[in-house]
């Protein structure tokens, strides 16, 4: 395992946009203020959602997507760069009506409602691709 102490700095609390995509708003915020690394909570509701699940045997991701109302029953990720630009790197649990849950890798997905804590470090992280899984990774 590799890692990297950090300093906690900035902390933030948010109320996403309804009809905005979930996590390009997440991105747009962290370029507002500058956030080069940071992990975030988040609940909430949304409209439909596009979940990538990574075939790991095949390394690449295969699309999921969901055309319903669902609660956001959280989303947790982290902000750090990929490809010169800010990637709010997001998973989540999402919850239907009756109870039930699917999961995984956000892609998109439409906010109904959301509310986000967010917690900057004093690091700026640069994700890189990693031979082993395909994946770009924290070089740490
Ligand atoms: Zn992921």
């Amino acid at each position: 395992m590799d890692y990297l102490e950090v300093e906690g700095a900035r902390e933030y609390v948010a109320r996403l946009d309804h009809g905005a995509d979930w996590r390009g708003q997440i991105e747009a915020f962290a370029d507002d203020e500058g956030i080069d690394a940071a992990f975030f909570y988040g609940l909430g509701a949304v409209q439909d959602a596009r979940l990538m699940f990574y075939d790991q045997d095949d390394q690449e991701y295969e699309p999921i997507e969901f055309d319903e109302p669902l609660e956001v029953v959280p989303a947790v990720g982290n902000v750090s760069w990929l490809e010169g630009e800010r990637f709010a790197h997001t998973h989540v649990t999402l919850s239907r009506a009756d109870g039930s849950v699917v999961a995984g890798h956000l892609d998109s997905a439409t906010t109904f409602a959301g509310e986000l804590y967010v917690r900057e470090f004093d690091a700026k992280l640069e994700r890189a691709h990693d031979e082993t899984t395909d994946l770009d990774l924290w070089p740490l």
